[in-house]
């Protein structure tokens, strides 16, 4: 069973080609393209370059199309994207603007190129529908939370990888089977004492925090919209509430132009006024940048203040996760967040931390209580799975 990943962002198509054939996971082929201004040409390219590749030898050869979809409207889980899902994607465009546009305008065009393959969402909110109602509250009017003011979480695919592979390397094989089976048995699989708890972070252009607890999120620093929690490359992170009406008055904004402002024009690059890539912020502070240094203050400060909430949350840790392009591979900014926590059990240890990129790694000192490890995220393989899982339970295919 060949399973197509295709990742959409507003100006950009990546995939990734897994095959399932005999028991493996195989990635066939792994490619995208940027600066794409029509994803319907972008998808022919991608299938063009498959069939050169050898990867497939017809479209019918791919089973199922997935995407790592963001937030719908009264939908979460890995779910069929019919029109009707997409529409109750459209809906909350204008929550994650940076993201839903590209999803509902590109599973449309493969609806339109291939009708008759199965698209398949797995939302980016599904990791965090057991996780305590009081943890995804905001003490809004009830109104407010039943039109779907609440905090939602996002980055699941990453989070649940590293929910899986955290608990694999730390030889808790129940954990890890309770977190494969979480979208099957809702996290009621059991598993052994003690709890395992973990705290990962997903630090990249997009930056998130989860708890979990024996393989199941406790919430997510991600809250509405991907544009709270952490501050991101270009969008904001956490925001009093009163600051856009305030913002509006004082400084003559309308809403539009404070959705901008807040969506393309803060977090890293906001502060820092270089650039939203951390590499070009380190690089400017270390020339004395005073505003690209506190841009990365305020980034570590950020996730430290989450790591603080889930260690109280899950009363305690076994580890720490870093992950995705910033936390995968930038050893200064992991230091700069584990500094002085040798009291809460977390030592790292400076050369296995300087050491490690981009590989799984743990970088902690050997007496270390808490292990710090680095781990790859996989987003692709969590989405394909699913994908696979629903439909290995063989439901019609939608758009036939
Ligand atoms: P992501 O969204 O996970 O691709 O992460 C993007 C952020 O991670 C950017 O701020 C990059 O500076 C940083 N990053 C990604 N890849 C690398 C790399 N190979 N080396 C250093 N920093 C990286």
């Amino acid at each position: 069973m060949k399973i197509l990943i295709a990742n959409l962002g507003s100006t950009s198509l990546k995939w990734r080609l897994f095959d399932f054939a005999g028991g493996r996971e195989t990635v066939l082929h792994k490619g995208g393209l940027e600066r794409v201004t029509d994803h319907g040409a972008a998808i022919e390219e991608c299938l063009a370059t498959l069939k050169e590749q050898g990867a497939i030898a017809a479209d019918a050869d791919i089973s199922a199309v997935g995407f790592k979809t963001v937030l719908a409207k009264g939908l979460s889980g890995c779910v069929r994207l019919d029109e009707v899902a997409v529409a109750s994607m459209e809906a909350m465009n204008a929550v994650a603007p940076a993201h839903n546009p590209a999803y509902v305008s590109g599973v449309r065009q493969f609806a339109r190129r291939m009708p008759g393959t199965p698209l398949v969402g797995l939302f980016e909110t599904a990791f965090y529908q057991w996780a305590p109602e009081a943890a995804m509250r905001y003490a809004v009017p009830q109104k407010w939370h039943e039109a779907g003011i609440r905090r939602w979480g996002f980055h699941g695919a990453s989070h649940k990888y590293i929910a899986e592979r955290s608990a694999e390397l730390l030889g808790r094989e129940d954990v890890a089977e309770r977190a494969r089976q979480l979208y099957v048995d809702g996290g009621s699989s059991p598993v052994r004492e003690p709890a395992l708890r973990v705290i990962s972070c997903h630090l990249g252009g997009s930056s998130s925090i989860t708890g979990i607890r024996d393989g199941v999120a406790i919430g997510n620093s991600l809250g509405l919209s991907p544009q709270s929690g952490l501050p991101h490359n270009n969008r904001v992170g956490d925001l009093d509430a009163m600051a856009v009406p305030f913002a509006m008055r004082s400084l003559g904004l309308s809403l539009e132009d404070c959705e901008r402002q807040l969506c393309k024009e803060s977090g890293l690059f906001g502060v820092s006024g270089v650039s939203n890539d951390i590499r070009d912020v380190q690089a400017a502070a270390g020339q004395g940048n005073a505003a690209a240094q506190l841009a990365l203050d305020v980034f570590v400060h950020e996730a430290r203040r989450w790591i603080g909430a889930y260690l109280v949350e899950l009363n305690g840790l076994d580890a720490l996760v870093f992950t995705a392009g910033i936390g995968e591979n930038r050893a200064e900014l992991r230091e700069a967040i584990c500094r002085d926590l040798e009291h809460l059990g977390l030592r790292l240890d400076p050369d296995r931390n300087a050491g490690t990129r981009a590989v799984e790694a743990v970088i902690s000192s050997d007496d270390s209580p808490v292990k710090v490890m680095v781990i790859p995220t996989n987003e692709e393989l969590v989405v394909a799975r699913e994908v696979k899982r629903l439909l290995d339970r063989g439901q019609p295919t939608l758009n036939d």
